[in-house]
């Protein structure tokens, strides 16, 4: 079955130490382990997309501007991607099977063409890695399910600033949206 890596908001804001919103430790406990995953699935030639966060600076209509502190502000360092994931997606940015793509919404498929993207391909299966593993994981996940994916969450390259909600989301996965925790 063809598969694709979905790499969901793993940046200098949601990862490092002060970023503005960010996952601590837990996050960048995780790094060599997404990088490893991404790595595996670019030379395999798999399709391996970066869906990330991308907010406008003061955008009050948004609705996490009532939620969070802003973060991931197009033109900024908070939306680079973290540590040595960033060296990597680099050297590998313009090769035929890496797809980037900003996203505003928690879901990777809310407002983007990301879809469209699996469906050219015919991607029946998509693996997740990134954070935070309840919110933007979680979103993506429930999308992924309601379009009709096989979903696979890697559960050493996810990670959240709330365990309680880490813990749960990895039950909910596996109990609810039928994926496959690896
Ligand atoms: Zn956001």
């Amino acid at each position: 079955m063809k598969r694709a890596l979905i790499n969901v908001d793993y940046t200098y804001d949601f990862v490092a130490e002060d970023g503005k919103l960010t996952c601590g430790a837990p996050g960048q406990a995780i790094e060599k382990k997404i990088v490893a995953i991404t790595k595996e699935f670019i030379d395999a030639g798999d399709f391996v997309t970066f869906g990330i966060d991308a907010h406008e600076e003061d955008d009050t209509l948004h609705p996490e501007s009532k939620l969070f502190p802003a973060h991931n502000i197009v033109g900024t360092s908070g939306m680079e991607l973290y540590g040595s994931l960033k060296d990597l997606y680099e050297k590998h940015q313009h090769d035929e099977h890496i797809f980037y793509f900003e996203k505003t919404r928690y879901s990777a498929f809310a407002g983007t063409n990301l879809e469209l993207k699996l469906r050219e391909r015919d991607i029946k299966e998509v693996h997740l890695v990134g954070v935070c593993t309840d919110i933007c994981i979680l979103h993506t996940a429930v999308d992924a399910y309601n379009k009709g994916y096989n979903i696979v969450i890697h559960k050493d390259a996810v990670a959240s600033f709330n365990q309680t909600g880490h813990e749960w989301a990895l039950e909910h996965f596996k109990n609810t949206l039928g994926a496959r925790v690896i």
